[in-house]
C-alpha cells in the first residue's frame, strides 16, 4: 500500500507518518529528513541543497525524483510506504506516478491533513526543534510555497479520486485514529 502524507508544513505529517508506520508496518519515505540528513553528512547533494531548504523554497524536481527512484529501488520500499513530505509539485506526482506503475503499483491514497493557517504558524513555533527554517519569517515563506506549488497536487489527486481530507486538529491520538479509520475503509 502506497500512502501520500500531505498537508502543509506544520500540519503534523511527520509526527502522524511515525504512528502509522509502527501501527500498519509500512516504510517511510521523507524527503525533508533525506536532505537534513545530506546536509548534516555535507553529502554533494547535501551541499547543494543547504541553502534551499534555509530559504524555504523547493529543491528542483529533477533532483527530488532522482532521489526517490534512487531510494524506492531498495527492497524495504517495496510492500508498501508512508511518501510524507513527497510528491510536492504536480511534475513531481506525475513522475512518481510514472515511477510506481513501471513497478506495477499506484497511489493507493492520499491523506490530506488540514489545519488552519494560524494554527499551523503556531505549531510550528512551538515544536522547538531548532530546525534552521523554523524562523516565523520562514514558515510564513514555507506556507506560501505550499500554497503556490503543491496545493495543486491536490487536485491533481482529486481528480483520480485518491484524495481523503482528514482533518488536523485535536491530540496526535485524535487525529491517528481519524487517519486509521480512513486506511481500514480502503
Ligand atoms: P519538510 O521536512 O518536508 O518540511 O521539508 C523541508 C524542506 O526540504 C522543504 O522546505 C524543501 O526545501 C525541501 N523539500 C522536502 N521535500 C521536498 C520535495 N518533495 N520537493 C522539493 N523540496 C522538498
Amino acid at each position: 500500500m502506497n500512502i501520500i502524507l500531505f498537508g502543509p508544513p506544520g500540519a503534523g505529517k511527520g509526527t502522524q507518518a511515525e504512528r502509522i508506520i509502527e501501527h500498519y508496518s509500512l516504510a517511510h519515505l521523507s524527503t525533508g529528513n533525506m536532505f537534513r540528513s545530506a546536509i548534516q553528512n555535507k553529502t554533494p547533494l547535501g551541499l547543494k541543497v543547504s541553502s534551499i531548504l534555509a530559504s524555504g523554497e523547493l529543491v528542483s524536481d529533477d533532483i527530488v525524483v532522482a532521489l526517490v527512484q534512487e531510494e524506492t529501488e531498495k527492497e524495504i520500499y517495496h510492500n508498501g510506504c508512508i511518501y510524507d513530505g513527497f510528491p510536492r509539485t504536480v511534475a513531481q506526482s506525475a513522475a512518481f506516478d510514472q515511477m510506481l506503475s513501471e513497478r506495477n503499483q499506484q497511489v493507493d491514497i492520499l491523506l490530506s491533513l488540514t489545519v488552519d493557517n494560524d494554527e499551523l504558524v503556531n505549531r510550528i513555533l512551538s515544536r522547538g526543534q531548532g530546525r534552521s527554517d523554523d524562523t516565523e519569517e520562514g514558515i510564513k515563506h514555507r506556507l506560501t510555497v505550499y500554497n503556490n506549488e503543491t496545493k495543486p497536487v491536490l487536485n491533481y489527486y482529486k481528480e483520480k479520486g485518491q484524495v481523503i481530507e482528514i482533518d488536523g486538529t485535536g491530540s496526535v491520538d485524535d487525529v491517528f485514529n481519524r487517519i486509521k479509520d480512513a486506511i481500514d475503509a480502503i
